[in-house]
Protein backbone atom coordinates (compact mmCIF):
# COMPACT_ATOMS: atom_id res chain seq x y z
CA UNK A 1 0.00 0.00 0.00
CA UNK A 2 3.34 2.43 -0.27
CA UNK A 3 2.57 2.52 -3.84
CA UNK A 4 1.07 6.30 -4.88
CA UNK A 5 -2.68 5.56 -6.07
CA UNK A 6 -3.72 6.26 -9.51
CA UNK A 7 -4.53 9.46 -11.45
CA UNK A 8 -8.21 8.70 -10.74
CA UNK A 9 -9.20 12.31 -12.53
CA UNK A 10 -7.74 10.80 -15.67
CA UNK A 11 -10.35 7.43 -15.48
CA UNK A 12 -13.05 10.23 -15.25
CA UNK A 13 -15.36 10.99 -18.36
CA UNK A 14 -14.01 14.36 -20.27
CA UNK A 15 -16.37 16.42 -19.07
CA UNK A 16 -15.86 15.56 -15.17
CA UNK A 17 -11.95 16.09 -15.29
CA UNK A 18 -12.83 19.75 -15.80
CA UNK A 19 -15.58 19.96 -13.48
CA UNK A 20 -14.88 21.56 -10.32
CA UNK A 21 -17.68 20.58 -7.60
CA UNK A 22 -20.04 22.84 -6.92
CA UNK A 23 -19.45 25.43 -3.81
CA UNK A 24 -21.89 25.30 -1.19
CA UNK A 25 -20.66 28.25 0.69
CA UNK A 26 -19.20 28.10 4.49
CA UNK A 27 -19.16 25.14 6.70
CA UNK A 28 -21.78 25.62 8.33
CA UNK A 29 -21.37 22.42 11.03
CA UNK A 30 -18.24 24.75 11.85
CA UNK A 31 -19.39 27.92 12.28
CA UNK A 32 -22.93 26.52 14.49
CA UNK A 33 -20.63 25.21 16.89
CA UNK A 34 -18.00 27.89 17.46
CA UNK A 35 -20.88 30.04 18.04
CA UNK A 36 -23.58 28.35 19.97
CA UNK A 37 -26.92 26.86 19.23
CA UNK A 38 -29.00 29.18 17.53
CA UNK A 39 -26.84 31.86 17.46
CA UNK A 40 -25.41 32.01 14.03
CA UNK A 41 -27.71 34.59 11.64
CA UNK A 42 -27.32 32.22 8.79
CA UNK A 43 -28.22 34.92 5.68
CA UNK A 44 -26.03 32.44 2.68
CA UNK A 45 -28.68 29.83 1.22
CA UNK A 46 -30.83 31.70 0.16
CA UNK A 47 -33.39 29.31 3.01
CA UNK A 48 -36.54 30.21 4.78
CA UNK A 49 -35.80 32.10 8.26
CA UNK A 50 -39.79 31.21 8.85
CA UNK A 51 -39.70 27.14 8.40
CA UNK A 52 -43.04 24.88 7.35
CA UNK A 53 -46.44 25.53 9.09
CA UNK A 54 -47.42 23.41 12.23
CA UNK A 55 -49.55 21.24 10.04
CA UNK A 56 -46.34 20.45 7.81
CA UNK A 57 -44.86 19.73 10.86
CA UNK A 58 -47.30 17.48 12.40
CA UNK A 59 -46.97 15.49 8.95
CA UNK A 60 -43.70 15.13 8.94
CA UNK A 61 -43.94 13.58 12.19
CA UNK A 62 -46.64 11.36 11.26
CA UNK A 63 -44.49 9.50 8.20
CA UNK A 64 -42.29 8.93 10.82
CA UNK A 65 -43.78 6.05 11.50
CA UNK A 66 -43.61 4.44 8.31
CA UNK A 67 -40.09 5.26 8.13
CA UNK A 68 -39.11 1.39 7.65
CA UNK A 69 -40.96 1.25 4.28
CA UNK A 70 -39.86 2.49 0.99
CA UNK A 71 -41.19 5.66 0.04
CA UNK A 72 -44.21 5.70 -2.69
CA UNK A 73 -41.60 5.37 -6.01
CA UNK A 74 -44.46 7.51 -7.71
CA UNK A 75 -44.76 9.98 -5.87
CA UNK A 76 -48.60 9.61 -6.62
CA UNK A 77 -50.46 11.87 -3.98
CA UNK A 78 -48.08 14.69 -4.34
CA UNK A 79 -48.00 14.83 -8.29
CA UNK A 80 -52.07 14.67 -8.15
CA UNK A 81 -52.09 17.69 -5.51
CA UNK A 82 -49.32 19.75 -7.88
CA UNK A 83 -51.08 18.56 -11.00
CA UNK A 84 -54.60 20.06 -9.95
CA UNK A 85 -52.88 23.11 -8.39
CA UNK A 86 -51.43 24.17 -11.84
CA UNK A 87 -53.86 22.65 -13.84
CA UNK A 88 -51.91 20.20 -15.60
CA UNK A 89 -51.96 16.58 -16.03
CA UNK A 90 -50.09 14.15 -12.86
CA UNK A 91 -48.25 12.59 -16.37
CA UNK A 92 -46.76 16.09 -16.92
CA UNK A 93 -45.09 15.89 -13.57
CA UNK A 94 -41.40 14.31 -12.61
CA UNK A 95 -40.18 14.91 -8.79
CA UNK A 96 -37.31 15.28 -8.41
CA UNK A 97 -34.53 14.84 -5.10
CA UNK A 98 -34.82 18.86 -5.19
CA UNK A 99 -34.79 20.42 -8.50
CA UNK A 100 -30.73 20.35 -8.66
CA UNK A 101 -31.06 16.73 -9.47
CA UNK A 102 -33.50 17.09 -11.98
CA UNK A 103 -31.80 20.18 -13.51
CA UNK A 104 -28.12 17.94 -13.74
CA UNK A 105 -30.89 15.21 -15.17
CA UNK A 106 -31.82 17.36 -18.21
CA UNK A 107 -28.06 17.49 -19.11
CA UNK A 108 -27.54 14.03 -18.55
CA UNK A 109 -30.33 12.95 -21.02
CA UNK A 110 -30.35 15.61 -23.40
CA UNK A 111 -27.14 17.34 -23.63
CA UNK A 112 -23.54 15.37 -24.14
CA UNK A 113 -20.37 15.58 -26.07
CA UNK A 114 -21.21 17.25 -29.13
CA UNK A 115 -24.02 18.98 -28.17
CA UNK A 116 -24.13 22.63 -26.75
CA UNK A 117 -26.03 23.95 -23.78
CA UNK A 118 -26.95 27.83 -23.37
CA UNK A 119 -27.27 29.61 -20.46
CA UNK A 120 -26.51 33.12 -19.28
CA UNK A 121 -23.56 35.02 -17.98
CA UNK A 122 -24.24 35.44 -13.65
CA UNK A 123 -26.84 32.33 -14.35
CA UNK A 124 -27.46 29.49 -11.31
CA UNK A 125 -24.23 28.00 -10.69
CA UNK A 126 -25.99 24.59 -11.31
CA UNK A 127 -26.59 24.39 -14.93
CA UNK A 128 -22.85 25.43 -16.01
CA UNK A 129 -22.03 22.26 -13.70
CA UNK A 130 -25.24 20.00 -15.65
CA UNK A 131 -23.77 20.97 -18.90
CA UNK A 132 -20.10 20.28 -17.90
CA UNK A 133 -20.91 17.12 -16.24
CA UNK A 134 -22.67 15.86 -19.38
CA UNK A 135 -19.55 16.76 -21.62
CA UNK A 136 -21.51 19.51 -23.37
CA UNK A 137 -20.16 22.45 -24.48
CA UNK A 138 -21.29 25.47 -22.92
CA UNK A 139 -22.20 28.79 -24.52
CA UNK A 140 -22.26 31.71 -21.74
CA UNK A 141 -25.02 34.83 -23.31
CA UNK A 142 -23.72 37.85 -21.68
CA UNK A 143 -26.22 39.48 -19.23
CA UNK A 144 -27.61 43.23 -18.94
CA UNK A 145 -24.82 45.90 -18.27
CA UNK A 146 -25.18 46.42 -14.34
CA UNK A 147 -26.56 50.35 -15.97
CA UNK A 148 -29.56 48.28 -17.09
CA UNK A 149 -32.92 48.45 -15.22
CA UNK A 150 -32.34 44.23 -14.41
CA UNK A 151 -28.72 44.84 -14.02
CA UNK A 152 -26.97 41.54 -14.60
CA UNK A 153 -30.44 40.16 -15.20
CA UNK A 154 -30.69 37.58 -18.45
CA UNK A 155 -30.59 39.15 -22.09
CA UNK A 156 -33.05 36.81 -23.73
CA UNK A 157 -32.61 38.46 -26.89
CA UNK A 158 -28.59 37.21 -26.68
CA UNK A 159 -29.71 33.87 -25.05
CA UNK A 160 -31.60 33.37 -28.35
CA UNK A 161 -28.64 34.38 -30.26
CA UNK A 162 -26.36 32.17 -28.79
CA UNK A 163 -28.16 29.02 -30.04
CA UNK A 164 -26.54 27.21 -32.33
CA UNK A 165 -27.76 24.10 -34.64
CA UNK A 166 -25.87 22.11 -32.53
CA UNK A 167 -27.92 23.49 -29.14
CA UNK A 168 -30.27 20.92 -27.41
CA UNK A 169 -30.88 22.68 -23.78
CA UNK A 170 -30.81 26.52 -22.51
CA UNK A 171 -31.42 27.35 -18.87
CA UNK A 172 -32.95 30.21 -17.81
CA UNK A 173 -34.31 31.53 -14.57
CA UNK A 174 -37.12 33.90 -13.47
CA UNK A 175 -36.27 35.48 -10.96
CA UNK A 176 -32.48 34.42 -11.21
CA UNK A 177 -30.03 33.70 -8.25
CA UNK A 178 -27.91 35.34 -7.40
CA UNK A 179 -28.78 38.59 -8.88
CA UNK A 180 -32.63 38.56 -8.28
CA UNK A 181 -33.44 39.74 -11.46
CA UNK A 182 -36.86 38.63 -13.70
CA UNK A 183 -38.17 39.07 -17.10
CA UNK A 184 -41.75 39.98 -17.43
CA UNK A 185 -44.54 37.24 -19.69
CA UNK A 186 -44.31 39.17 -23.23
CA UNK A 187 -40.70 38.95 -23.01
CA UNK A 188 -40.81 34.90 -22.32
CA UNK A 189 -43.25 34.48 -24.66
CA UNK A 190 -40.72 36.32 -27.94
CA UNK A 191 -37.74 34.41 -26.29
CA UNK A 192 -39.50 31.04 -26.58
CA UNK A 193 -41.46 32.00 -30.35
CA UNK A 194 -37.29 32.64 -31.28
CA UNK A 195 -36.54 28.79 -29.82
CA UNK A 196 -36.29 26.30 -32.62
CA UNK A 197 -38.49 23.03 -31.40
CA UNK A 198 -35.66 20.50 -31.25
CA UNK A 199 -34.18 23.14 -28.03
CA UNK A 200 -35.53 22.42 -24.85
CA UNK A 201 -35.89 25.52 -23.12
CA UNK A 202 -35.26 24.71 -19.15
CA UNK A 203 -37.21 28.08 -16.77
CA UNK A 204 -36.36 27.27 -13.20
CA UNK A 205 -38.88 29.06 -11.06
CA UNK A 206 -37.29 28.85 -7.85
CA UNK A 207 -38.49 31.45 -6.53
CA UNK A 208 -41.42 31.83 -8.15
CA UNK A 209 -44.05 31.91 -5.27
CA UNK A 210 -41.76 34.76 -3.69
CA UNK A 211 -42.37 36.87 -6.70
CA UNK A 212 -45.25 39.49 -6.99
CA UNK A 213 -47.49 37.99 -9.82
CA UNK A 214 -47.35 41.90 -11.36
CA UNK A 215 -43.91 41.42 -12.19
CA UNK A 216 -42.99 37.87 -12.80
CA UNK A 217 -45.58 35.32 -14.26
CA UNK A 218 -44.95 31.87 -14.40
CA UNK A 219 -44.43 30.30 -17.62
CA UNK A 220 -46.68 27.44 -16.84
CA UNK A 221 -49.52 28.96 -19.17
CA UNK A 222 -47.25 28.40 -22.14
CA UNK A 223 -46.34 24.84 -21.92
CA UNK A 224 -49.67 23.89 -23.83
CA UNK A 225 -48.28 25.78 -26.82
CA UNK A 226 -44.21 25.07 -26.63
CA UNK A 227 -43.85 21.10 -25.90
CA UNK A 228 -39.92 21.74 -26.00
CA UNK A 229 -40.74 24.10 -22.66
CA UNK A 230 -40.00 22.72 -18.64
CA UNK A 231 -40.57 24.55 -15.75
CA UNK A 232 -38.98 23.69 -12.56
CA UNK A 233 -40.03 24.53 -9.07
CA UNK A 234 -39.10 23.59 -5.11
CA UNK A 235 -40.29 23.12 -1.96
CA UNK A 236 -36.88 24.33 -0.74
CA UNK A 237 -37.74 28.10 -0.66
CA UNK A 238 -40.93 29.35 -0.18
CA UNK A 239 -42.19 26.32 1.16
CA UNK A 240 -39.40 26.20 3.84
CA UNK A 241 -38.80 22.83 3.23
CA UNK A 242 -35.02 22.67 2.07
CA UNK A 243 -34.32 20.15 4.34
CA UNK A 244 -36.46 17.49 2.93
CA UNK A 245 -35.29 17.57 -0.54
CA UNK A 246 -38.34 18.27 -3.16
CA UNK A 247 -38.60 19.18 -6.16
CA UNK A 248 -40.68 19.21 -9.84
CA UNK A 249 -40.36 19.53 -13.56
CA UNK A 250 -43.50 20.04 -15.29
CA UNK A 251 -43.35 19.11 -18.73
CA UNK A 252 -44.72 17.42 -21.78
CA UNK A 253 -45.89 13.94 -20.70
CA UNK A 254 -43.95 12.62 -23.40
CA UNK A 255 -40.72 14.47 -22.84
CA UNK A 256 -41.10 13.32 -18.44
CA UNK A 257 -41.68 10.09 -19.38
CA UNK A 258 -38.01 9.85 -21.25
CA UNK A 259 -36.98 11.46 -18.30
CA UNK A 260 -38.38 8.93 -16.01
CA UNK A 261 -35.84 6.55 -17.51
CA UNK A 262 -33.19 7.65 -15.62
CA UNK A 263 -34.87 8.44 -12.13
CA UNK A 264 -33.49 6.56 -9.45
CA UNK A 265 -36.70 4.65 -8.38
CA UNK A 266 -37.01 5.88 -4.76
CA UNK A 267 -35.17 9.63 -5.41
CA UNK A 268 -38.00 11.51 -3.56
CA UNK A 269 -38.33 10.31 0.45
CA UNK A 270 -41.31 9.76 2.45
CA UNK A 271 -41.22 12.40 4.64
CA UNK A 272 -40.61 15.11 1.75
CA UNK A 273 -43.77 13.56 -0.03
CA UNK A 274 -46.29 13.75 3.29
CA UNK A 275 -44.71 17.05 4.23
CA UNK A 276 -44.73 19.18 0.43
CA UNK A 277 -48.61 17.17 0.12
CA UNK A 278 -49.35 19.42 3.50
CA UNK A 279 -47.62 22.33 3.14
CA UNK A 280 -49.39 22.66 -0.38
CA UNK A 281 -52.93 22.50 0.85
CA UNK A 282 -51.48 25.18 3.76
CA UNK A 283 -52.12 28.30 1.23
CA UNK A 284 -52.51 30.47 3.89
CA UNK A 285 -49.07 29.75 5.10
CA UNK A 286 -47.57 30.42 2.06
CA UNK A 287 -49.30 33.88 2.08
CA UNK A 288 -47.80 34.63 5.67
CA UNK A 289 -44.45 34.23 4.29
CA UNK A 290 -45.12 35.68 0.93
CA UNK A 291 -45.95 38.87 2.94
CA UNK A 292 -43.08 38.67 5.44
CA UNK A 293 -40.68 38.02 3.10
CA UNK A 294 -42.20 40.94 0.48
CA UNK A 295 -42.06 43.18 3.69
CA UNK A 296 -38.48 42.16 4.92
CA UNK A 297 -37.09 42.52 1.29
CA UNK A 298 -38.20 45.96 1.00
CA UNK A 299 -37.25 47.25 4.77
CA UNK A 300 -33.66 45.31 4.34
CA UNK A 301 -33.54 47.17 0.59
CA UNK A 302 -34.16 50.44 2.06
CA UNK A 303 -31.76 50.17 4.53
CA UNK A 304 -28.83 48.87 2.87
CA UNK A 305 -29.62 51.58 -0.68
CA UNK A 306 -29.96 54.45 3.15
CA UNK A 307 -26.22 53.25 3.50
CA UNK A 308 -25.37 53.85 -0.04
CA UNK A 309 -24.68 50.97 -1.22
CA UNK A 310 -26.31 49.42 -4.68
CA UNK A 311 -29.28 46.77 -4.14
CA UNK A 312 -30.07 44.86 -7.16
CA UNK A 313 -33.46 44.41 -7.94
CA UNK A 314 -34.83 41.48 -6.52
CA UNK A 315 -38.40 39.28 -6.40
CA UNK A 316 -36.61 36.30 -4.27
CA UNK A 317 -35.87 36.00 -0.97
CA UNK A 318 -32.35 37.44 -0.78
CA UNK A 319 -30.51 40.81 -2.32
CA UNK A 320 -27.43 41.04 -4.47
CA UNK A 321 -25.28 43.72 -3.15
CA UNK A 322 -22.69 45.15 -4.36
CA UNK A 323 -19.82 46.34 -1.22
CA UNK A 324 -17.03 47.28 -3.86
CA UNK A 325 -13.52 46.57 -2.94
CA UNK A 326 -14.01 46.02 0.28
CA UNK A 327 -16.68 43.58 -0.20
CA UNK A 328 -14.00 40.18 1.09
CA UNK A 329 -13.27 42.06 4.03
CA UNK A 330 -16.45 42.90 5.08
CA UNK A 331 -17.89 38.98 4.51
CA UNK A 332 -15.07 37.67 6.84
CA UNK A 333 -15.72 40.64 9.67
CA UNK A 334 -19.50 39.10 9.23
CA UNK A 335 -18.52 36.05 9.59
CA UNK A 336 -16.29 37.51 12.93
CA UNK A 337 -19.54 38.27 14.37
CA UNK A 338 -21.60 35.86 13.46
CA UNK A 339 -23.08 36.95 10.38
CA UNK A 340 -23.20 34.36 7.50
CA UNK A 341 -23.16 35.60 3.90
CA UNK A 342 -22.34 34.38 0.24
CA UNK A 343 -19.22 35.42 -1.65
CA UNK A 344 -20.35 36.10 -5.38
CA UNK A 345 -16.55 35.56 -6.42
CA UNK A 346 -16.93 32.37 -7.81
CA UNK A 347 -19.95 33.97 -9.98
CA UNK A 348 -17.73 36.81 -11.15
CA UNK A 349 -19.41 39.51 -9.10
CA UNK A 350 -16.36 39.49 -6.17
CA UNK A 351 -17.37 42.90 -5.46
CA UNK A 352 -20.63 41.48 -4.38
CA UNK A 353 -22.36 39.52 -1.61
CA UNK A 354 -25.47 38.26 -1.88
CA UNK A 355 -27.92 38.52 1.69
CA UNK A 356 -30.67 36.42 2.05
CA UNK A 357 -33.97 38.21 3.83
CA UNK A 358 -33.93 37.30 7.18
CA UNK A 359 -37.02 37.49 9.44
CA UNK A 360 -37.19 40.84 11.57
CA UNK A 361 -34.42 40.56 13.86
CA UNK A 362 -32.41 38.27 11.60
CA UNK A 363 -32.26 41.15 9.33
CA UNK A 364 -31.56 43.88 12.36
CA UNK A 365 -29.03 41.95 13.64
CA UNK A 366 -27.26 42.30 9.91
CA UNK A 367 -27.63 45.33 10.00
CA UNK A 368 -25.97 46.21 13.54
CA UNK A 369 -22.99 44.31 12.52
CA UNK A 370 -22.50 45.65 9.44
CA UNK A 371 -22.19 49.17 11.18
CA UNK A 372 -19.85 47.81 13.65
CA UNK A 373 -17.64 46.51 10.85
CA UNK A 374 -17.99 49.80 8.70
C1 LIG B 1 -32.41 27.18 -4.51
C2 LIG B 1 -32.46 27.03 -5.99
C3 LIG B 1 -32.88 25.84 -6.57
C4 LIG B 1 -33.51 24.78 -5.73
O1 LIG B 1 -32.73 23.82 -5.30
P1 LIG B 1 -33.35 22.52 -4.62
O2 LIG B 1 -32.44 21.48 -5.15
O3 LIG B 1 -34.76 22.33 -5.09
O4 LIG B 1 -33.25 22.76 -3.17
C5 LIG B 1 -32.97 25.76 -7.94
N1 LIG B 1 -32.67 26.81 -8.71
C6 LIG B 1 -32.29 27.97 -8.19
C7 LIG B 1 -32.02 29.12 -9.08
C8 LIG B 1 -32.15 28.11 -6.81
O5 LIG B 1 -31.73 29.27 -6.29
Amino acid sequence: MTEAPPDFETFAQPGIQRLRAYDPGHDLVTLRSQFGAGQLIELGSNENPYGPSPRTREAILDALHAVHRYPDPLGGELKRALAKLHGVAPEQILLGNGSHELLMQFAQVFAGPGVDVVASQYGFAVYALAAQGAGAMLRIADAFPREHAMAHGHDLDAIAAAVTATTRLVYVANPNNPTGTWFGADAFATFLSRIPDDVLVVIDEAYAELADPAEVASALPLLARHPNLIVTRTFSKAYALAGLRIGYAIAHPRLIAVMERVRESFNVNSLGLAAAEVALDDTAHLQWIFDRNTEQRASLADALRGRGWFVYPSQTNFLLVEFGPRSAGIESALIARGVVLRPMGGYGLPECLRITVGDASENRRLLQALDEVL
